[in-house]
């Protein structure tokens, strides 16, 4: 795999490159955000990204941002800020995973091959019957497209996966932590809240609160407003 690892600490770098480079990997490492940005949409073909968040010349929550914002490869934000927060906030920026510093190489290569394997896209799906009409709205499950009313919504490939699964059973509650291990396979544990972040931005997208709605206490289900 081709991984471009951004870390500004000599020490860390070295042992992750030469522990990636023992697995087989080929690494680009780069030390800043600016030079991060650069080789993510210079860097083709490029598997994955180990972002360091505490970066010398601009935050790694902003890198993360501008990367996604024209990109999918998976993104792993690498970190010593544990705690929830960082994790939510990475997470709505559309990191794939988090990893706490320090972390061993096991554990890291461990979370490549899951967040690889998560973006590489299933192979099955059969172009019929991907459409589902849920009243104005129509999911298209293999273009992960949405509109209202032949209106095209934007949604994030996260802010999708609520949705669809939200989809599979119109009107049927779901709990957060059952969103969260569909959406987030386990990843999140503990930040529910990151599921009410991503409700709340769908629901703004949509145009409509009620397409989602709350279940007090318990989660959410798709709703039918007028
Ligand atoms: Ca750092």
């Amino acid at each position: 795999m081709r991984i471009l690892l951004v870390e500004d600490d000599h020490s860390v770098a070295s042992s992750s490159i030469d522990g990636l480079a023992a697995l087989g990997h080929s690494v680009e490492h780069v030390i800043t955000g600016t030079a991060a940005l650069q080789a993510a949409a210079t860097m083709d073909p490029l598997d994955v990204i180990l972002l360091d968040l505490g970066l010398p010349d601009m935050d790694g929550q902003e890198v993360c941002r501008r990367i996604r914002a024209s990109q999918d490869t998976p993104i792993i934000v690498v970190s010593a800020r544990g705690d929830e927060t960082d994790r939510v906030i990475a997470l709505e920026l559309g990191a794939d995973d988090y990893l706490v510093k320090p972390y061993g190489m096991r554990e890291l290569s461990a979370r490549i091959r899951a967040v690889v394997r998560r973006s590489q896209p299933t192979p099955a799906a059969p172009p019929t019957n991907t459409v589902q009409e849920v009243g104005r709205l129509s999911i298209d499950r293999r273009s992960q497209r949405v509109h209202i009313d032949g209106n095209e919504i934007a949604l994030t490939a996260k802010e999708f996966d609520v949705l669809a699964y939200l989809a599979e059973d119109p009107g049927a509650v779901r709990r957060r932590t059952e969103i969260l291990e569909h959406v987030w396979e386990g990843h999140w544990y503990g930040a529910t809240k990151t599921v009410d972040a991503h409700v709340a931005a769908i629901r703004k997208k949509l145009g409509d609160s009620g397409w989602i709605e709350a279940v007090r206490g318990v989660g959410f289900r798709l709703g039918f407003p007028e």
